[in-house]
């Protein structure tokens, strides 16, 4: 652009922030002009974040890739899901691989990660996508909300992402921005409404490049990197001049949340019956519900009336050895769930060599406790009774002991 047009352009910029001024006499938000889609987009070409399950500048992307991984980042951070994606992907490396899977398998390549449901809806989808769809993910957001596990966002993710397709997902970090630059008031959930409806309004300005993902992408990069919980970087953001509440300081203070009810502590005991071979009694969780379908070890349920007293009650027997000599660990293990906390109190027995497990459990060798789909409250139980393998399980028994007692 040479200096006239430039001048040019930074004359109809202020032209239209002053107009903008005047339209905002109700503070009902920037004005669509303010907010171009081409200035993110422009930004995004600049500071795009490369990720594991992220096609390259030039290159298409792969839906399976972009599928697995929307579904690994629900309630999980990147950093975490980061080499989680590698092995799963290795493991399962298509479609036909995973639907073709025992779920046994993708439940131990998910453990650790959390919300186990994700793993058995990728395993039905997966199923569901060979079986109706030739291995290929549909396209369409519509056609993509209809198979497991895949809601609104992820369809909109997909479908933007993967195909180009005119759709905005809007999650926890689309909707700080976009509640930021409007200054929205109503507290979340009830906002999500409004909310969406002005991030189709933007993608509106991405109509005629038809880069939907990249618009879809930039979006959730600035929410990540500038557009931060804590300590926003304003300066950086190419929305700066027309975001309202960087305009009034408080940036922070958005989105408004109701204020958060936190679940009622809820408590149980858990049971580690270790055999002299090292093999540890476990049994398989219930396919509904939480955890379901993971390996536990035997326990009583959890409740917030949970009677101490009456914990070995609960305690698994063997027919070959009846008076198994429980010692309750001293302290607890303790472990949040998004709508409670729970506190375990740790019985530990031995059992000889010879013993056979009690109906509906198994004794699971030593050396398959890693690979194994034990869920990471089951695992910090086993590191606090002393049964992981190796150095990392005891030092992380002798770690959690102390918490418990601080
Ligand atoms: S100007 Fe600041 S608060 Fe507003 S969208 Fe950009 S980073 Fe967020």
């Amino acid at each position: 652009m040479n200096m006239v047009g430039r001048t040019s352009a930074v004359s109809t910029r202020n032209a239209s922030l002053a107009k903008t001024a005047t339209e905002r006499r109700d503070d009902s938000g920037p004005a669509a002009a303010d907010l171009q889609a081409s200035d993110l987009l422009a930004w995004y070409d600049r500071h795009r974040r490369v990720l594991p399950w992220r096609a390259l500048r030039g290159e298409h992307a792969d839906p399976y890739r972009v599928w697995l991984s929307e579904i690994m980042l629900q309630q999980t951070t990147v950093a975490t899901v980061g080499p989680y994606f590698e092995r799963f992907l290795a493991r399962f490396p298509t479609v036909q691989a995973l639907a073709g899977a025992r779920l046994g398998d993708v439940l131990a390549a998910w453990a650790g990660l959390g919300y186990y449901s994700r793993a058995r809806n990728l395993h039905a989808c997966a199923k569901a996508t060979v079986e109706k769809h030739g291995g290929q993910l549909p396209r369409r957001e519509a056609e993509l909300a209809r198979l497991p596990g895949i809601g609104p966002y992820t369809a909109a993710a997909i479908a933007a992402i993967a195909f180009d397709e005119k759709a905005v997902p809007v999650d926890g970090n689309v909707e700080r921005v976009l509640a930021r630059l409007h200054r929205i008031e109503e507290t979340l959930p009830g906002a999500k409404p409004a909310l969406r409806q002005i991030a189709r309004r933007l993608a509106e300005g991405v109509v005629a490049t038809s880069r939907f993902g990249d618009f879809a992408q930039a979006l959730m990069d600035l929410g990540a990197t500038i557009c931060r919980p804590r300590q926003p970087r304003c300066m950086l953001c190419p929305w700066h001049e027309a975001c309202l509440a960087r305009q009034h300081g408080d940036p922070e203070s958005f989105p408004r949340k109701s204020a958060r009810r936190e679940g009622k502590l809820r408590r149980g005991a858990a049971f580690v019956l270790l055999r002299r071979d090292g093999a540890v009694l476990v049994r398989d969780r219930k396919e509904a519900g939480l955890l379901g379908g993971m390996t536990e070890v035997p326990g009583s349920d959890w409740s917030a009336d949970f009677d101490e007293g009456a914990a070995l009650s609960f305690a698994p027997r063997l027919s070959s050895e009846p008076c198994l000599a429980w010692r309750r660990l001293e302290g607890h293990v303790r472990h949040v769930f998004t709508h409670f906390p729970l506190e375990l109190s740790v019985f530990v027995a031995n059992a000889s060599d010879m013993a056979g497990p009690p109906r509906g459990c198994r004794f699971l060798p030593r050396d398959e406790i890693a690979s194994a789909a034990i869920p990471t409250l089951m695992r910090k139980v086993l590191a606090f009774a002393g049964a992981l393998a190796g150095d990392d399980g005891a030092k992380s028994s002798i770690r959690q002991r102390r918490r418990a007692r601080a």
